[in-house]
């Protein structure tokens, strides 16, 4: 596991199993102002001819082809797509919105890569005897168990948490907090540890080793946008993972 840089984007790059997994910085991108660089995302007002080619950009500094990546409309909730070929819209490649609304998402064919966009909320990954899972979860998909789901669709062997907003600098409400009673560990005064409530869900599935890139969104401005520190109108980054 590595920060790498190829064509001047930065992306932190894990090898587990026979998964490759990739977090994306919002660095050397074409967006400007708010949304820079990297933006992936395009539901904060950005050109969306930036984004597809900030897309492009992350999927080919890894080697990944941009009609290859498969991805959904992000809305917090527990749904899981099974991708099993490209998306017929290559929503990622044209830089538009796709049509369906998914948090999850799983495959077992090899060189499709799955992706999510994030920007506080984690990108978690699954390899398991099943195949690849990846998800999108903020403490909304946490609380519906949407990371145990994909780890059990998979029967998850291994998994990876991406960079989120961290105990730090995540102050959350009543409503967050009183979902996740049962992990004091991950309360601290009012503040939510999501990576740890993560950790724990899918130990609990079995999952047997539960790594972290340990790194908060909020805390490196350099390398990551955040939605808690910038506010609305801000970037997205990108996260791809493939069999191969
Ligand atoms: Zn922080």
């Amino acid at each position: 596991m590595a920060w790498v840089e190829n064509d001047g984007v930065k992306s932190w790059r894990e090898e587990v199993a026979n998964a490759t997994l990739v977090f994306g910085s919002r660095r050397r991108g074409q967006s400007v102002g708010s949304y820079a660089s990297l933006n992936v995302g395009l539901g904060t007002g950005d050109h969306p001819a930036s984004v597809a080619s900030n897309r492009c950009r992350l999927s080919a500094s890894v080697g990944v082809d941009p009609e290859k990546v498969v991805m959904a409309r992000q809305v917090h909730a527990d749904r899981i797509i099974e991708h099993e070929a490209p998306d017929p819209d290559t929503a990622w490649a044209r830089g538009e919105v796709p049509d369906r609304d998914a948090d999850g998402h799983m495959t077992k064919v090899a060189g499709l890569a799955l992706a999510v966009i994030t920007a506080d909320c984690l990108p978690v990954a699954v390899v398991g005897k099943k195949g690849l899972g990846l998800v999108h979860c903020g403490w909304r998909g946490l609380a519906a168990g949407l990371a145990q789901k994909t780890a059990e669709r998979v029967a998850g062997e291994i998994a990876v948490i991406g960079p989120g907003i961290g105990a730090c600098c995540y102050e959350v409400g009543e409503d967050a907090r009183s979902c996740f009673a049962e992990y004091p560990e991950a309360h601290a005064d009012r503040h939510l540890d999501l990576a740890s409530i993560c950790r724990q869900q899918l130990l609990a599935t079995g999952v047997q080793r539960v790594q972290s890139v340990d790194m908060c969104t909020y805390c490196e401005d350099e390398d990551f946008f955040s939605h808690r520190r910038d506010g609305e109108i801000t970037g997205r980054q990108g996260t791809l993972a493939w069999l191969n």
